[in-house]
């Protein structure tokens, strides 16, 4: 009995990992650096509660592996090490979700045109001195790269690239860049040359937006008409 209960108790857990959010298939890239596309897992942030792509470690894992941050051997590599780790794979993503919003509040503070929060800086900081550690330079044909001196199922591989590219984004020069969606509050790096990017993606929001900008410019001039 007892083992049948502890088997039936596995087999559940595997059940709850295993079970992961299909939507992650079909989500989009438009934040135009990792970063952003990490702040970006949610469906859209001006709905309150937000509604979020990443339920659990699992979510994580298999957006790591659409963006190509983990090859599909790391990928089914981190999957089968989730089981036999739930605890540690459950605060690995508290942590993860934490340094998510954490980039949301500092890069939406600035596509506000605002400096981040000491505070925040503070918990960033926290953050990079957890990853840096494993930076590891290589040389290939005169060539520098940086790689992680991470092991294959280390979860940290995911969240690793993602503290450099924000790291990166905020000592550079494109700051101003920095953008958030009128429509989905998703935020995005506008790479256009006049930098007049208004929207995370034309296919989406744009195309929402101009469809209900003509229908009230088409509403507004029956009404002139009307009166006159
Ligand atoms: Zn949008």
């Amino acid at each position: 009995m007892y083992l049948d209960g502890k088997v039936t108790i596995l087999f559940v857990m595997t059940q709850v990992v295993l079970k992961r959010n299909e939507r992650i298939d079909h989500i989009q890239f438009d934040g135009g650096t990792l970063c952003l596309d990490f702040v970006n897992t949610v469906h859209d942030r001006k709905k309150k509660p937000v509604p979020d792509y990443l339920h659990h470690i699992i979510d994580l894992v298999a957006w790591a592996g659409k963006i190509g941050l983990v090859d599909k051997k790391s990928e089914t590599l981190l999957n089968r090490s989730i089981p036999g780790n739930l605890k540690k794979s459950d605060q690995f993503f508290t942590y993860a979700l934490s340094l998510r919003e954490l980039l949301y509040d500092m890069f939406f503070t600035i596509s506000q045109g605002n400096a981040t929060r000491n505070a925040d800086l503070e918990k960033f900081n926290a953050y990079i001195a957890d990853h840096f550690s494993f930076i590891n330079l290589k040389a290939k044909q005169g060539e520098y790269r940086a790689g992680w001196n991470l092991p294959n199922d280390s979860l940290q591989r995911i969240t690793a690239p993602v503290v450099k590219d924000a790291y990166e984004l905020l000592l550079g020069n494109r700051l101003d860049r920095v953008k958030e969606c009128s429509n989905c509050g998703w935020l995005f790096l506008d790479t256009t040359k006049n930098g007049k990017r208004r929207w995370c993606s034309m296919k989406s929001c744009g195309s929402n937006i101009k469809a209900l900008e003509w229908y009230y410019r088409q509403k507004e001039t029956k009404q002139v008409s009307h009166a006159s």
